[in-house]
């Protein structure tokens, strides 16, 4: 039986070495092979163009560079575009890119499907099918990338897509590693990385010390609210935990939080529920994105009205909380916040299996 070839973008800088040293390689090699997969990112071992071409076939004898395939790319009559990228078991995810005038955002996912239930987001309707791999991650990041126009390159990222990042920390961390090393990785700062949870407290010390912004999916201002909302997460790690823990974790971050707030019609948008939030957050050292619900068919839940999410706005304001409204992106192709999931599910169903063997093999297979 052939063996399937190893992914060199499934590999960590210790095992990528290992590889190098069981081929009786110089270490330097580690370091020149990384250097391509993720600074020049090469499709191909035969792009490595400072390895001999002798090791560059001795390399492709038992190894090969594999990034996830791309079923779609659909883009919204805002600009907003969708992704969706088949995996090696035939499971598929969605990333979502958010231009701005001078800012292109890459909304990355961390699971397929998700861990929690809010009842607000379609991802959650999917349950969890499993983590995503660090390469799986950073492969959204580089198969975008190498799309965009010359000179056009993403400016921003978020985990804010398909899962709960939290929840699959090691594979967000291995990912933001590859996404930050300066040495041979993508570069970007890690004050351009933000990991949305949904209050996924443990991890809260782990995120601090990647140095990267936390932001926290808020959503509600009593345990009512929240166990309504996001049963899953509250039920674990109550409102007052969770405000616990955003007050240690500044004691020693020099970011501030995010909070994030969707804004559900005779939900959680009322006069009470804007005065109640500024109480909950006063004193705490973060901004407030408000997030007007974006309704998908078979949800009860409706956007408020644009009054109703002013006049929210102006009362938070004027408790002296900064408080922003986030326009909606992307809705048109179900892209916008919480809406991800269903088509990533559906599109595959009825599309030719692929051999096995045509497919890379991940360290754990
Ligand atoms: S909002 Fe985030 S944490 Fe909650 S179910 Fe959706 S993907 Fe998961």
């Amino acid at each position: 039986m052939i063996k399937p070839l190893v992914n060199l973008l499934g590999l960590n800088a210790q095992e990528l070495g290992q590889l190098v040293q069981d081929l009786g390689w110089p270490r330097y090699r580690t370091h020149q092979i990384l250097q391509w997969l993720y600074q020049h990112r090469v499709p191909a071992i035969e792009g490595m163009t400072n390895v001999s071409k002798a090791d560059r076939e001795r390399l492709q004898q038992v190894a090969t560079v594999y990034r996830d395939e791309q079923i779609s790319r659909r883009i919204a009559k805002d600009g907003t575009e969708k992704f969706l990228w088949r995996l090696v078991d035939d499971l598929a995810v969605e990333t979502v890119l958010i231009p701005e005038e001078r800012r292109r955002t890459l909304c990355l996912s961390s699971q397929v499907g998700c861990t929690l239930d809010c009842g607000f987001c379609l991802t959650a309707q999917m349950g969890i099918k499993r983590n995503l791999r660090a390469p799986e991650i950073v492969g959204q990041v580089l198969n975008v990338q190498a799309q965009l126009p010359e000179g056009d390159h993403i400016t921003s990222m978020v985990f804010m897509g398909m899962g709960e990042p939290l929840m699959n920390f090691d594979a967000v961390a291995e990912a933001i590693q590859r996404l930050t090393n300066l040495e041979w990785g993508l570069g970007f700062s890690p004050r351009r990385i933000t990991v949305s949870t949904a209050g996924w407290i443990p991890r809260f010390p782990d995120v601090r010390r990647l140095g990267v912004n936390l932001a926290i999916s808020l959503n509600g201002t009593t345990n009512a609210q929240r166990d309504y909302l996001m049963p899953a997460v509250n039920g674990r790690y109550n409102l007052d935990a969770l405000i616990q823990a955003c007050r240690t974790y500044l004691e020693d971050s020099e970011r501030p939080l995010t909070f994030e707030y969707v804004l559900i019609a005779g939900v959680n948008d009322s006069v009470e529920d804007a005065n109640r939030l500024a109480s909950l957050l006063r004193g705490l050292r973060c901004k407030i994105n408000m997030i007007p619900f974006n309704e998908f068919p078979g949800n009860p839940f409706r956007r408020p009205r644009p009054e109703d999410i002013d006049v929210f706005q102006q009362t938070v304001r004027r408790r002296g909380l900064d408080v922003f409204l986030r326009k909606s992106r992307g809705d048109d192709v179900l892209g916008a916040c919480g809406q991800l999931g269903r088509s990533a599910s559906e599109v595959l169903e009825g599309m030719p299996t692929r051999s096995k063997q045509s497919l890379p093999m991940y360290a754990e297979s």
